[in-house]
């Protein structure tokens, strides 16, 4: 198999000080050579791994700009292979220019992921850290980024590959047994391995319960704001936009659509939906209909209904009221501070076990009580604290809901008094579906899937 020596813009395609032009693969010491003239007079392919050099780029007579080239030698780097790094001035045209000059000279251009897709398959990181790459470079929030880190640093990997050798060797066991019935008794065993799946059973258990919150808190709390014509939606929206808006824009690139707004809330963040509808219309319950109010509010992990209590509540107050039910949601009596028309204990009546707030969007009174009942109703201090690894990556959920459900198989059979054949069966099952989060078992057109979700230069 030949390996093509690859080559991407690694940073952002924007005017900075620095731009980085990434060159790995077999011949990657020769393409910067035939780039870079380094002031000292030295071949790149003959300085030590490690070092960083001034130098000119050029294509043919042409200077491209002043860099400094980064040596790393393998296996020592990013990708395991020969790695050139190429730091110019950091202005798109000039990064352009420098990576053509690059591709022209033998190398090829990157496809999104394979720099990171090499550093997997040749072994420098399992399959959740390299996913973990990706994660950490489009964390929105700082529980993202440090779930992200952590996985990174191989803390999901560890976990998964001591559940993984804990059954491996139940497998071995039964092999052996099956093997040498003389001198391997399965005496007692059945008893003994389903003493060994309940604890195993319940760390899968932990993991998978954790994922769900932390899902919400990695990816943002969905959040749908509910309320009739003129009660306060859009001021509300400004009003938690508000000057976060610059941080706010979504990063390019990603699929998200424009209708949602990021607004960073305590170290989570919220996912507004649908804010084109809040913006564009002053009549959103109206405009979209209770029935897609139903159905957004059924996706949402959070609703916020605002009432306007300056006014007394009007009859289609009760359709809101009604889609709350059995949600996570926090009411808003706005305009606190006109004139009340309508009290809280009305509007709790209506909607028991939903917090009730004094608000108004206007004065920016209530904003930290929403953001503190928001904070505790995700108890986000409380799963952000705590050591256990974290899960955030639907697949990795997946597998270890199919390896859970595989070892519930194992106590079925036993509880079945079926033989020892089939529990391993369920235990192989069991140690390939956690196989798959590290990488280990996993199919090639699945690799490819994830790599390809990453972007240029990674
Ligand atoms: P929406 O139709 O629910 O989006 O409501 P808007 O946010 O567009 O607000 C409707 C009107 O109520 C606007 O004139 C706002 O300025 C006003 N408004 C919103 N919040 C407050 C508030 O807290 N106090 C007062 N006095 N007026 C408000
Ligand atoms: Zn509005």
């Amino acid at each position: 198999m030949t390996t093509e020596t690859i080559a991407a813009i690694a940073s952002g395609l924007t005017h900075a000080g620095i731009g980085i032009i990434r060159i790995s693969g077999p011949d990657a010491l020769q393409v910067g050579d035939r780039v870079v003239t380094l002031k000292t007079g030295k071949a790149i392919a003959a300085v030590p791994t490690h070092t960083v050099h001034y130098g000119l780029a050029h294509e043919g007579e042409e200077v491209l700009d002043e860099i400094l080239a980064v040596v790393m030698r393998a296996p020592h780097s990013f990708t395991g292979e020969d790695v050139v790094e190429l730091q110019c001035h950091g202005g798109p045209l000039i990064m352009r220019r420098l990576l053509d000059a690059v591709l022209h000279q033998g190398a090829r251009l990157a496809e999104p992921g394979e720099f990171t897709r090499r550093a997997f398959l040749n072994g420098r990181m399992d399959l959740s850290q390299a996913e973990a790459v990706m994660d950490l470079i489009h964390s929105q929030n700082e529980f993202a980024r440090k779930a992200s880190i952590e996985q990174l640093q191989g803390q999901v990997s560890e976990k998964v590959k001591k559940l993984r050798e804990k059954i491996l060797y139940q497998l071995a066991f039964i092999e052996a047994a099956l093997d040498d019935p003389e001198h391997i008794s399965t005496e007692g065993y059945q008893e003994k391995l389903n003493g060994l799946l309940d604890p195993l059973i319940r760390e899968l258990d932990v993991l998978l319960k954790d994922a769900g919150s932390s899902r919400i808190l990695a990816d943002g709390v969905r959040t749908v704001i509910l309320g009739r014509p003129n009660a306060g939606k859009s001021s509300l929206l400004n009003l938690l936009v508000g000057e976060e808006r610059a941080i706010v824009t979504d990063i390019a690139g990603t699929t998200r659509d424009t209708l949602e707004e990021n607004i960073p809330l305590g170290g989570i963040s919220l996912r507004l939906v649908d804010t084109a509808g809040i913006r564009e219309t002053e009549d959103q319950i109206e405009q979209m209909g209770v029935e897609r109010a139903k159905a957004q509010a059924e996706k949402a992990d959070l609703l916020i209904h605002m009432v306007d209590a300056s006014r007394p509540l009007a009859q289609e107050e009760d359709e809101i009221f009604r889609i709350l039910q059995g949600k996570r949601a926090v009411i808003l009596m706005n305009k606190s501070d006109l004139t009340a028309a309508v009290d809280a204990e009305t509007v709790r009546e209506k909607a028991p076990g939903v917090p009730v707030l004094t608000f108004s969007a206007r004065e920016g009174i209530g904003k930290d009580a929403l953001e503190k009942t928001i904070l505790d109703m995700f108890d986000a201090g409380e799963i952000g604290k705590r050591s256990s690894v974290t899960i955030t990556n639907l697949r990795h959920k997946d597998a270890l809901e199919h390896a859970r459900d595989s070892l519930c198989m194992v106590k079925q059979s036993i509880a079945d008094g079926m033989p020892e054949d089939f529990y391993s069966i369920d235990l192989m099952e069991a140690y390939r579906q956690l196989g798959l989060i590290i990488g280990e078992s996993v199919e090639d057109d699945l690799v490819n899937e994830i790599f390809a979700k990453f972007c240029m230069g990674k």
